[in-house]
């Protein structure tokens, strides 16, 4: 497999190579251009001083002369007039060289072979050792013209800087690569780790910490992977809390059914009892049927992306009739309504609004005691209209108030027993409010009441 480890070694590699070519080339350039003819106009200048030293000096042997000069690493050659040529120093690789060039430098020119030199586009021209890559100058000796080539011996004037620079090369790319090696496992490490965890989530194995200190984009992914991790869990949670929760919410009128059945089926019982029971059974099976309504109802609200059908409609008058559907209840408790309901016009899933003021209104009959009073008011401020459903019931405790929005939330299990509510009714009322684009807000007192406030937007 091509790790991302061996991937990122293998590139950052060739980068330097290529990198290191480039420069060499850039450098090469830079000689050809600036540094070559510096270094043929200090050459020629040497040239001319062993020239002028030898001539201020005429009596002395020429060969013990240009040996001693040899011995300073230089290379010479000498031709005389009938273009004999004699070597001082290391001889030179080529000695060839063309008649012209001679007899011009015999004839008092100068030859600047190094400057001129052309061996494409490499440094390594300059170190060329060979007589055409050198300086020509004429020499008078014992009064004969002769012409001297010269050229340093390069191979000894740096050869140990150029053993130096050629460590150094070999050395900083040697060393590069083994901190590029070290260096990349650094990086890579922790996205190993990060592919180790998703293995492990993949498993349902949230526990596990990432342990990412960076601050950089990575410690940022770790960061975000973590928080990822942490809401997975959460909904992993809720999806078995909602589980279990539903579970029981279908056991128990179950197990009355079983149960009030079998009695049914024994002979002794008198005609009221088996009314009774089969009353019980009708009301147990009903509080499962709307179990299953709200469930599929809160499915549906989960799933769609926008699940609303707007109509325009009248609000107050939607509110009236859902307290006209619900009279016998309120009637049979002896409650009071009181309403302050203008007529106002609202775009919005006139279903879904309905089922919002019936869950709100039949708590507010269930949680009251017999002849309290309800008070539901209409008011429209700006581009919102706010509903206001205020009973003077048993109210919450200020503990559970944050909660009963919540899926399955019962304030008190024992008191709604009868009531046998499931817990639902308010978070499809806060769901629906909230898809409208709305809010809900409760407040209560023990024993004094609970009032609730819905805004929502008027279009
Ligand atoms: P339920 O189906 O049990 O009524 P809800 O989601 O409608 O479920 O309400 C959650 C809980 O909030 C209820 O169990 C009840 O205890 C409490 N509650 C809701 N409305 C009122 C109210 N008007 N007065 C007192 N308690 C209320």
């Amino acid at each position: 497999m091509k790790t991302l480890y061996f991937r990122i070694v293998i590139q950052t590699i060739l980068i330097m190579v290529l990198a290191s070519v480039i420069a060499f080339l850039i450098s090469n350039v830079y000689y050809h251009q600036v540094q070559k003819p510096n270094n043929g106009e200090k050459i020629s200048q040497v040239a001319s001083e062993i020239v002028s030293l030898y001539e201020e000096n005429p009596d002395q042997d020429i060969d013990a002369y240009l040996n001693h000069i040899a011995g300073l690493h230089y290379q010479m050659y000498l031709f005389n007039e009938q273009g004999e040529g004699t070597l001082y120093g290391e001889p030179f690789r080529e000695t060839s060289l063309d008649r012209d060039t001679i007899s011009g430098v015999l004839n008092g020119n100068t030859y600047q072979g190094i400057a001129n030199y052309n061996n494409g586009l490499f440094i390594t021209g300059f170190f060329e050792d060979v007589l055409i890559n050198s300086i020509g100058v004429p020499m008078d000796v014992n009064g004969e013209k002769h012409a001297l080539f010269v050229r340093p011996n390069i191979e000894l004037q740096f050869g140990e800087f150029r053993f130096f620079l050629a460590v150094l090369l070999v050395l900083t790319l040697l060393l590069s690569f083994l901190f590029v090696i070290i260096n990349t496992r650094f990086i890579v490490k922790p996205i190993t780790k990060l592919t180790e965890a998703t293995k492990r989530i993949a498993d349902g194995d949230y526990s596990s910490e990432l342990n990412v200190t960076r601050s950089d984009e990575i410690g940022d992914l770790a960061q975000h992977f973590s928080k990822m991790t942490q809401s997975i869990q959460r909904l992993d949670d809720m999806r078995q809390e909602f589980v279990s929760n539903v579970s029981h919410e279908i056991q128990s009128p179950l197990a009355s059914i079983q149960g009030f059945s079998q009695t049914l089926q024994s002979e002794e019982l008198t005609k009221e009892q088996r009314n009774q029971y089969l009353s019980i059974i009708e009301k147990e099976s009903r509080r499962m049927s709307s179990l299953s309504k709200q469930l599929l109802m809160l499915a549906s609200l989960d799933k769609e992306e926008d699940p609303l059908q707007r109509s325009n409609f009248d609000l107050a008058q939607q509110i009236r009739q859902v307290l006209f559907m619900l009279e016998w209840n309120w009637r049979e408790k002896d409650m009071v309504i009181e309403m302050d309901l203008p007529s106002t016009v609202i775009s919005a899933d006139e279903k879904l609004l309905n089922q919002v003021w019936t869950n709100l209104i039949t708590n507010s009959i269930k949680y009251s005691e017999s002849g309290s009073s309800i008070n539901i008011r209409i008011k429209s401020i700006g581009s919102t209209v706010e509903v206001m459903i205020a009973d003077t019931g048993m109210g919450i405790p200020v503990e559970d108030l944050p909660y009963i929005f919540d899926r399955f939330y019962k304030v008190d299990k024992v008191r709604n027993r009868s009531e046998a509510g499931s817990g639902l009714g308010l978070s499809i009322t806060k769901k629906t409010v909230e898809l409208h684009g709305g809010t809900i807000e409760v407040q209560s007192e023990l024993g004094k009441g609970t009032t609730f406030y819905i805004r929502l937007p008027l279009m």
